[in-house]
């Protein structure tokens, strides 16, 4: 299958007073095209700071993405602005995303102003509609203003604008965490839907593995900065290898009172990837930590059935 995103040795370091904060930190992965890739980890792991280096919201450190085989890395600001169309955003909050003072239609045709699409006339009002009716938003809601929506219209009406530009690749930066749980149902199935149907392919980034385990084909579980495990969703979910990525695993609720898991509580907060020393950066909260783990960082090792795993146990 044609791996639409390849990244490689992706680093975004901020320097920072205190040093240099190393958000993310030599990622290596690949999303093939028509799937989702899920990022899981806690809030401050990097994940959104990835989501956003690889379509060039923000400028790597060092590293390459590969979009169809095309470094997006090495071209120029104006060349990207023409790639905007194919790699777009959803973001997390629809109302700190919709600008208050634009109605839907008027957000929905603002992408298609800046990239000078569809200027014949009524072609705009056109793509409105199409776009209102693919996301199941009523025409009667064109001319009104973000904050006179529910907020799932208003993440329909984020969605809407990302697909006016028919892009390829989505970058979804939790975008059901600020909804209702009732609505987060529909807004996945609406994505899923819309995937189907237009072969998008989704980095779904969430810090919930019980929405990761929905919606993704592949699950990369982030650290501090790093990928610590990497593989499809029934072997990660089946075979879960790394402690991090089983405590939170044991944090999902299971709808059953014959198979209760144990929950894995971890020691402490999540520190900063601020100067990171080597070693594992999980030592300090992980149960099986030994000597070596606070000296040698692991690699992330294929242990098999395309399963990655940065860990010294296994
Ligand atoms: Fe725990 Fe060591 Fe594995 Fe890190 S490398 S997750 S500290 S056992």
């Amino acid at each position: 299958m044609n791996n639409i995103i390849e990244i490689k040795n992706l680093k975004k370091y901020f320097a920072v007073p205190q040093g240099t904060l190393h958000a993310v930190d030599d990622v290596t992965l690949s999303i093939p095209e028509g799937k989702t890739l899920g990022v899981v980890g806690e809030s401050g792991c990097g994940k959104s700071t990835l989501g956003r280096t690889i379509i060039r919201l923000l400028e790597p450190t060092s590293g390459d993405v590969y979009y169809n085989g095309e470094n997006i890395i090495s071209k120029s600001k104006a060349e990207v602005k023409k790639l905007r169309r194919d790699l777009q955003m959803i973001f997390q909050d629809p109302y700190e995303s919709l600008d208050p003072r634009m109605n839907v239609s008027r957000l929905i045709t603002e992408p298609l102003i800046i990239n000078k699409l569809y200027t014949g006339n009524g072609e705009r009002e056109k793509v409105v509609s199409e776009m209102l009716e693919l996301v199941g938003i009523s025409e009667k809601l064109k001319g009104s203003y973000p904050h006179e929506l529910d907020g799932g219209t208003r993440q329909r009406v984020g969605i809407a604008r990302a697909l006016a530009l028919d892009p390829k690749f989505i970058v979804c930066d939790e975008p059901v965490s600020a909804l209702d749980v009732s609505i987060q149902a529909q807004v996945i199935n609406l994505l899923q839907r819309l995937q189907e149907s237009k072969n998008l392919t989704y980095m779904f980034i969430t810090h919930n593995l019980s929405v990761a385990r929905h919606i993704s084909d592949i699950i990369c579980v982030m650290y501090l900065g790093q990928v610590i495990e990497l593989a499809e969703r029934y072997e990660l979910f089946s075979n879960t290898l790394h402690p991090y990525s089983q405590a939170l695993l044991s944090a999902i609720p299971v709808p059953s009172t014959h198979n209760r898991r144990t929950r894995i509580i971890l020691k402490s907060e999540l520190t900063s990837p601020l100067n990171p020393k080597p070693g594992c950066r999980f030592a300090p909260r992980c149960i099986h930590a030994k000597p070596e783990c606070f000296e040698v960082t692991p690699e992330l090792k294929d242990v098999g059935n395309n399963h990655k795993v940065a860990c010294h146990l296994v």
